[in-house]
């Protein structure tokens, strides 16, 4: 039952972290126009299930009129919104209130913050200052912080295992995972994170791409509409999501006879490197390329 939407307003970030699922950074492209939001929004409302729309990225405040205009519509349309934003620009708290002012006067009900050492390092982070000047003006806030996986020895046996966020995807699998503890492939049989059977929330990027997960799509918006998408995806008859429910990753590359190694820091770890194995044959599925770390193709947002 989908009961949220998250556009991807942009690819395009001020920062590149290592731990970013999306492969964002200051070269990435890819932006929503307002009309492409407007037009999905107006689908948007054939769902009736639907109660929340967020804009994130990317920085989704780098576009900042078609960001303040998106929560606009967005909540002339009666639906909820948020904001997932580093919050760069909270330079101090008095100009992190101009940023946000526009926000608190449509009403918006979730202003969430990314605050972790990967973020800042600064005495008070820019996000510290964003809560600041949320609170002084009403808004709810919430923090997403994410920490780095690190090996950790626990327990009476010392076993070692991974500290931190898991949940390796993206940049994070090229960056991070090195010197990690890892598993066995044939114990990674399930997908932990997602409910890919029955999605409560998707990710809507500006070329089309509905996300499941990251990079693993459930249809191209631009093709059929998001309402549509929804009213017909049947996760067994997806590529993909049917062997991964059945199975998990490893289910994934015994289908595919994909190949990617034997041991994994964890189930994120490993189906990512299948999917990456996988995407030229399923290019329609799992998209775009730039959330693999590859650029090839042509990156004209459609619609
Ligand atoms: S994790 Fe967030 S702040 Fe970092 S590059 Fe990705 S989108 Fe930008
Ligand atoms: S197992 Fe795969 S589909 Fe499931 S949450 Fe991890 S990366 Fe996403």
């Amino acid at each position: 039952m989908l009961t949220g939407i998250h556009f991807l307003l942009t690819y395009t970030c001020n920062w590149e972290c290592d731990h970013c699922f999306l492969f964002c950074g200051p070269r990435a492209e890819g932006t929503f126009t307002l009309a492409q939001i407007r037009r999905i929004l107006e689908d948007a409302k054939k769902i009736p299930t639907l109660e929340w729309v967020y804009f994130e990225g990317g920085e989704p405040t780098l576009f900042y009129p078609i960001l303040v205009e998106g929560v606009r519509i967005a909540r002339e349309k009666g639906f909820r919104t948020g904001i997932v934003t580093n919050a760069y620009w909270a330079t101090c708290v008095e100009d992190a209130k101009l940023w946000l002012k526009p926000f608190a006067e449509l009403g918006l009900e979730d202003l969430s913050l990314s605050d972790d050492e990967f973020h800042s390092e600064a005495e008070q982070t820019p996000a510290q200052r964003a809560r600041i000047a949320a609170e002084e003006l009403g808004m709810p806030t919430g923090t997403i912080c994410i920490e780095r996986p690190t090996v950790e020895r626990t327990g009476e046996k010392g076993a070692p295992v991974v500290g931190g966020g898991g949940m390796l995807r993206g940049r994070a699998v090229e960056k991070l995972t090195e010197g990690l503890s890892t598993r066995p492939a044939e114990e990674l049989t399930t997908c932990p994170y997602e409910d890919l059977e029955s999605p409560g929330r998707v990710h809507l990027d500006p070329f089309g791409h509905v996300h499941l997960c990251q990079g693993l799509s459930m249809g191209n918006l631009w093709k059929k509409p998001l309402s549509e998408l929804d009213g017909t995806y049947d996760a067994a008859e997806h590529p993909i999501c049917g062997p991964l429910i059945q199975g998990g990753p490893l289910a994934l590359a015994r289908e595919y006879e994909i190949d990617v190694g034997t041991r994994f820091v964890d189930e994120c770890h490993y189906c990512y490197l299948v999917r990456k194995a996988l995407r030229e044959r399923f290019p329609a599925y799992l998209a775009p390329p730039l959330v693999y770390g590859l650029e090839e193709e042509s990156m004209e947002p459609e619609g």
